[in-house]
């Protein structure tokens, strides 16, 4: 018998910290996203950052799921009767460990005397060979300060996070009159979702680049001139790469599929350590008041991935992203990236929408109770018409945008999609001009790039997820240049 003993001995040690989760990526096809409601209510399974039923070239739907063994074998019994509802698992290595993107080693921008340069500057055979540590992701702030002084600028936020990390936000197109930024760009909320921050810092790269060379960029078979280039900077670009690095230290040390931030104080092992930064923002939080009983947006268990916090902006994170829009009062659109679903998501994120009945939104008590059921009429949540029109329009050319660069394809739909969330970052981005009296309309934007469930892509999958997210943020700024400020 045939022994690859050294192959072997080096894959053992890559998976050993997964096989702790052994999470499975599954794919539960039913004939429409209905068929799924009872799945997804079941808030002790994983299904990324939100379910979400994609159409399948079959003309059926595909809900992806992240499950221990346990919990799959749970499934088959449950629905083993059902013939409409099909559960298929992947074989863990080939999604979760074989040929993955790298974590680099060390500092390529030697605390920040090396600029960081992204793909769309370059020939469309270049490629980035690792993902970015946590002290890259700083390194390529301050590399990207000292290459553009008086154009770049970051600047440290005011919280420390759990484990006493200093996070660092930027700022770069509009001077240094912050009331001058339009455009907000997030990444790094959620641990395991790879590459996220990367596709920031890349892009932001460019257009300094591009801006100080006079060129264009090129994503795949996607061009920018440099007026297009101008364009966008001038709207003024504030960024905030990496809004969890406790939790993507931890992911990137143990290959565990981290989600949440490390916080211990409601749970101190396992996975009931941290909670869920998407769930914690101050927008309909206290889910068991606000919503249906008969959903669940978020989980008041510490041990769930959704587990919402002790309070609306508990975490450490989660104030460092509200400061953003307290020190730049000008912004009006902001977009949190994440992954793995191949999707643009737009508001709202609690209910289906409707632009009828303005009373009947996130801030009437009279609908406390009621909200979440997005197969009823008794509540949806209200969103002017015109402005329905302008992040749909947004979403869209982002879409178009992503699928141009050529390597595959992505959809836009409203975030609710198959099932409501509560405290998520791009609702409450949405929510501020009614909840906060005096404060601009922000338009908040969830992308989630990559393949569903491949929270840790090959390198081939990272350097296409930069150039699809590049193209797409290109897209959605030039939208929001378009339909003004
Ligand atoms: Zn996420």
């Amino acid at each position: 018998m045939k022994q690859f003993v050294p192959a072997a001995a080096v894959v053992a040690l890559q998976i050993t910290a997964c096989i702790a989760e052994e999470l499975l990526p599954v794919q539960i096809r039913a004939p429409t996203p209905g068929h799924f409601s009872d799945i997804v209510a079941n808030n002790t399974l994983d299904f990324g950052c939100r379910p979400v039923a994609l159409p399948t070239s079959d003309g059926k739907f595909e809900l992806q799921a992240l499950l221990t063994r346990d919990q799959i074998s749970w499934l088959h019994g449950e629905y083993s009767s059902d013939e409409s509802i099909t559960i298929q698992e992947t074989v863990l290595d080939k999604r979760q460990t074989s040929g993955k993107a790298p974590i680099g080693t060390g500092d390529r921008f030697s605390g920040g005397s090396v600029t960081p340069s992204g793909l769309g500057t370059k020939a469309n055979t270049a490629s980035i060979a690792s993902i970015l540590n946590v002290n890259e992701i700083n390194s390529a702030l301050t590399g990207l300060a000292n290459a553009y002084p008086g154009a770049f600028f970051k600047y440290n936020l005011p919280y420390t996070t759990f484990q006493g990390r200093t996070s660092v936000a930027a700022y770069t197109g509009a001077g240094a009159d912050t009331s001058k930024y339009r455009l907000y760009l997030s990444a790094g909320m959620h641990a395991r979702e790879r590459g996220g921050p990367d596709n920031l810092l890349y892009w932001v790269a460019d257009l300094l680049a591009a801006n100080k060379s006079g060129s264009g960029l090129t994503y795949g078979s996607k061009s920018y001139t440099n007026a297009q280039v101008k364009s966008v900077l001038n709207a003024g670009i504030v960024l905030f790469p990496l809004v969890n690095p406790d939790g993507v230290v931890y992911d990137q040390s143990s290959g565990s599929l981290w989600r949440k931030n490390r916080n211990t104080r409601s749970g101190t092992s396992g996975s009931s350590i941290g909670v869920d930064l998407n769930r914690n923002f101050n927008f309909l939080w206290n889910f068991r008041k606000f919503f249906s009983s008969s959903v669940s947006p978020a989980s008041t268990s510490p041990s769930s991935e959704a587990f919402y916090g002790t309070a609306a902006e508990s975490e450490q994170e989660t104030k460092n992203h509200v400061s953003v829009y307290d020190k730049f009062p000008g912004l009006r659109w902001f977009m949190d990236i994440h992954s793995a679903a191949g999707t643009i998501l737009y508001s709202w994120g609690d209910d289906v929408n409707q632009s009828t009945d303005p009373k009947m939104n996130f801030l009437n008590a009279t609908y406390d109770g009621k909200r979440g059921v997005t197969s009823d009429t008794v509540y949806k949540e209200y969103i002017p018409a015109a402005d329905a029109t302008n992040i749909k329009r947004a979403a869209d050319a982002a879409v178009a945008g992503m699928r141009g660069v050529g390597s595959r394809s992505y959809t836009s739909q409203q975030a609710v999609g198959l099932y409501p969330t509560s405290g998520a970052s791009d609702d409450y981005a949405f929510s501020r001009f009614w909840a906060k009296p005096g404060v601009s309309k922000v338009y908040g934007f969830t992308m989630e790039f990559g393949y569903s469930t491949n929270f840790y892509p090959t390198t081939s999958e990272f350097n296409n997820n930069i150039r699809d997210t590049n193209a797409g943020f290109m897209e959605w700024a030039l939208t929001a240049v378009a339909v003004g400020f």
